[in-house]
Order: C-alpha cells, then structure tokens, then sequence
C-alpha cells in the first residue's frame, strides 16, 4: 500500500509541476502537499495510505487540469470521491466558494473532513511563516472563516482537532490589527 502514496507523490509533483504558493515565498506548490500529509500522519497519527494520497492529491483536480475521470483510473473510487468532495467549485466567485466551503463541511465524508482539518492548518501556518502580502485584517478574517469551516469538520481525529484550535489560538494572538 506504501505504492499508492509513491504513486499519488509522483503524480502531484508533476501535476503542480510549475505551480508556486500564491505569496509564500513563491513555494513550490509540492511543499503544501507535502506539509499536509506530515500534519494527517506526523500530528494526526493517520496512516492509512489512502487518506495519505488523498492528502497529496487534495488540489490536484481545483489547481490542475486533472480530471476526476483520470485520478478514479489510477488511484480508485474512494481517493477520487475524497479529493472530489474537498474540490472547490472553480466556476464560482471566490466568495461564493467560501461560503460554500462552510455549507458543506457539515455533509462532508470522515476522510474528506481530516483532510479539510490539516489543510487548513498549513494554509495558517503558511500565513503566519511568509511575507504575504495580505493586510493583518485579511489574515485575521482568513483565520475566522477557517474556524467557521472546521467547525463542521471536528470529532473524527482529536489530535488534528487540537492542533487546529492551538493554531487557531496563537494566530490570533500573533496577527494584530
Ligand atoms: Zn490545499
């Protein structure tokens, strides 16, 4: 099973090829990937190898003309159906997708929820580690919105759960106005 995490490594490395972390010090866009999959298992104890390649492939169908099609082929319903429900809805306006984000995170699968938790938790600590260029105010609703996601999202794994709020909590405390 350690196959399906080279395979799902391998294909997002090449999909996100040439992308960079908007901000972040133009980080190569794998690093993310890679950061999450350290939270779910390194934090999070997870190891079921598919939650893990979820992990990796989580942007690969909202950033990358990856189709769902193609990910069921080479990696199965169940990994495909995570990264699916984790997609945002890249037709509607940014705002939108974030209130979507809150709407359906109650509905959200188990599996897909962790990997919204530990997303969430390296998009933060990415905001708080680089220079973006995003006033104290955005960061802050950033943070805020997160919470109102993740609210939907907690009970299933308490060490992602706690990790989250402890984020949360030094965030808000770091990000003055
Ligand atoms: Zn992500």
């Amino acid at each position: 099973m350690f196959n399906i995490f080279l395979e799902a490594l391998k294909f997002a490395s090449e999909k996100h090829l040439t992308q960079r972390r908007k901000g972040y010090d133009q980080a190569p866009y794998i690093n993310h990937l890679i950061e999450v999959v350290h939270i779910l298992n390194i934090t999070g104890k997870e190891n079921d190898p598919e939650i893990l390649a979820a992990g990796l492939l989580h942007d690969v169908l909202e950033d990358t003309s990856t189709t769902a099609n193609e990910l069921k082929l080479k990696f199965g319903e169940r990994i495909t159906n995570i990264v699916i429900e984790v997609t945002d809805d890249m037709r509607l306006t940014y705002d939108d997708r974030k209130r979507e984000q809150i709407h359906k995170a109650p509905y959200l699968s188990s599996d897909a929820k962790k990997i919204k938790i530990a997303d969430k938790i390296s998009n933060i600590e990415d905001i708080l580690k680089y220079p973006v260029s995003w006033s104290h105010r955005k960061k802050r609703q950033y943070v805020e919105w997160s919470e109102n996601v993740i609210i939907h999202c907690k009970g299933i794994n308490p060490l992602l759960d706690e990790e989250f709020d402890k984020l949360v909590i030094y965030a808000k405390e770091v990000i003055n106005e």
